[in-house]
């Protein structure tokens, strides 16, 4: 193994000339009023990590009627949580909080142990459900649509992502609004317009999830390598986007 892949994943150098930018800026906005102009009560669950704040971004600089919340897991990192406070300040917006229910959290430490997780893919996927599936299904409660910052480059489980799908387990509408960005797009956008950026982003992780299931990866690994590491690729999905029923 070289040097250069053992180094730390580091943020990608960026290429997009602001003209081109531009151009980007104003599809993600037309994508969005699309969405709002098609459906009432449209919600975005944000993760705060770099996709997520360029929705944000797009969102709260364009005044479309979206409400963020984020889902507070209660296995956050402690960056996370205050990256909420930081990018409420910034663009002088709240965000919601959709809180992990007591009684499902309960039940899975009591079947499972508070680490469980790392036991099986069925404990993954109880933790999962517990702690993010249902407080997304009651945060997305009476939403006409949601939208996701998800893109076909992220992993292997995305690479048929399309604009618009239908969420069946949750009987609404769901966007993709940068399913068809690169890396390139989402990097030169955050550096462009100055966006907060997750500080773990500097740390070597690329995609940021709750604290104990995520790690910081080396340059030559799959972006989505530091998630459930120690899953197989195909199962490294929370079920957030899954539409079997949940
Ligand atoms: S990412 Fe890990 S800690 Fe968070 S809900 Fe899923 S299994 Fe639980």
């Amino acid at each position: 193994m070289s040097g250069l892949a053992r180094e730390l994943w580091r943020l990608p150098a960026v290429s997009l000339a602001p003209s081109a930018i531009e151009i980007l800026t104003a599809e993600l906005r037309q994508r969005l009023r699309l969405v709002t102009g098609a459906h009432a009560g449209v919600r975005f669950a944000s993760s705060m990590a770099a996709e997520d704040m360029v929705l944000v971004d797009a969102i709260a600089t364009s005044g479309v009627p979206i409400e963020i919340f984020t889902i507070d897991t209660g296995r956050l990192h402690e960056e996370t949580v205050r990256m909420v406070e930081v990018t409420e300040r910034h663009y002088g917006i709240l965000i919601g909080r959709a809180a992990a229910p007591e009684q499902e959290v309960r039940a899975f430490v009591e079947n499972h142990g508070l680490n469980g997780f790392y036991e099986s893919e069925d404990a993954k996927k109880a933790c999962c459900h517990a702690r993010k599936v249902v407080p997304l299904n009651l945060a997305l409660a009476g939403a006409g649509a949601w939208i996701t910052g998800q893109r076909r480059e992220q992993a292997v489980t995305r690479t048929e992502l399309g604009l618009a799908e239908h969420d069946e387990a949750r009987g609404i509408a769901k966007y993709n609004p940068l399913f068809d960005w690169s890396q390139d797009a989402v990097w030169s956008y955050l550096q462009h317009r100055n966006v907060p950026l997750h500080p773990l982003h500097r740390q070597g992780y690329p995609s940021i999830g709750c604290e104990p299931c995520t790690r910081a990866i080396r340059a030559d690994e799959d972006l989505r390598a530091g998630r459930w590491w120690w899953l197989r690729q195909e199962s490294k999905e929370c079920g957030l986007h899954l539409n079997a029923a949940q």
